[in-house]
């Protein structure tokens, strides 16, 4: 961890952030944040969808109806000011808001939040080497969550006490991540990934209604898929299809851009990184490092 935090609205050292311990998002999950990377470019540090993320924050947010104080400009340069100011070229930022000291009662007495951004080095998530070799994962027993129950296009902290029960189970018994299904049983998402396989040169990936996270990886990866020549579908996918898939991999802000090569002691394809998956992570990789041309405006550099 890095040195300094931004906590409603002022560069502090982390540990003069703090908050009570009856805060309302301890007790019932009331929080919600993104996970955001910056990479180091030929032009400067630049974060990566910086606004698309904080537009999630926003959303989430509003389906708990949490009153975050702060325009989505302030949060943009919160998130610039905590990767400059704790020196960093590579980081990943986590802007968050949660529910503070407003009484013990499920039903908040207030919905303005307490809003944080941190901003620190963190390395391949899934492990070194993880990116070359591929990782081994398993499906896990618990299902994602149901539909109407708890919105996974809200990433909401209450929803990693779900994510928390795959990647656990899938640690214990060896594994390095969970998938989970969905309550139909079509595959969902890991416990903090999308999913994408690769069957006969097509890519798919489960839709948003398979209790997934709307990534902001997955979308990028469906647009370097499609520019790449490669015909891209959204639908559902049953777990008998990721054990005969040519290729598998999974995606995130922390995770990237990781293959699959096993799947519950599965080999999937070739059992190693598959070429389609190489090609789509070199230039995930391309564009995030401001190797390729930004035809998206996804890069803002942090000293502008
Ligand atoms: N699903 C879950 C449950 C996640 O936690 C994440 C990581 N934020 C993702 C998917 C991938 O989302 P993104 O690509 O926006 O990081």
């Amino acid at each position: 961890m890095s040195d300094l935090i931004w906590f409603n609205g002022k560069i502090i050292p982390q540990e003069q952030a703090t908050t009570h311990v009856l805060s309302h998002a301890i007790h019932y999950g009331s929080s919600v944040f993104e996970g955001v990377r910056a990479y180091e470019t030929p032009n400067g540090p630049a974060i990566f969808r910086l606004q698309d993320h904080t537009k999630r924050l926003f959303d989430s947010a509003k389906i708990y109806r949490m009153q975050i104080p702060y325009t989505a400009d302030e949060i943009n340069e919160a998130c610039k000011a905590a990767v400059r100011e704790n020196g960093l070229k590579n980081a990943y930022l986590r802007p968050f808001a949660f529910l503070g000291n407003v009484g013990l009662g499920v039903n908040p007495k207030s919905h303005k939040a307490d809003v944080a951004v941190a901003a620190m080095e963190w390395g391949t998530y899934l492990g070194d080497g993880a990116l070359e070799a591929g990782v081994d994962a398993c499906v896990s027993s618990w299902n994602r969550l149901a539909p109407n129950t708890m919105p996974t296009a809200a990433k909401a902290g209450g929803n990693y006490l779900s994510s928390q029960l795959i990647s656990g189970e899938a640690k214990r018994n060896g594994y390095v991540e969970g998938i989970a299904l969905d309550v139909n049983g079509y595959l969902s998402e890991g416990a903090g990934e999308n999913l994408f396989i690769v069957k006969n040169g097509v890519i798919y990936t489960p839709p948003t209604t398979a209790a997934i996270l709307p990534g902001l990886t997955r979308d990028t990866m469906m647009y370097l898929a499609k520019k790449a020549g490669f015909e891209v579908r959204e639908e559902s996918i049953s777990r008998e299809a990721l054990y005969l898939a040519d290729e598998f991999f999974m995606t995130g802000t922390a995770a990237e851009v990781t293959p699959v090569r096993s799947v519950d002691q599965i080999e999937i394809g070739t059992g190693k990184r598959g070429e389609i998956t190489e090609q789509l992570q070199q230039a995930y990789f391309d564009l995030v490092k401001g190797q390729t041309e930004d035809e998206n405006g996804w890069l803002t550099l942090i000293n502008e």
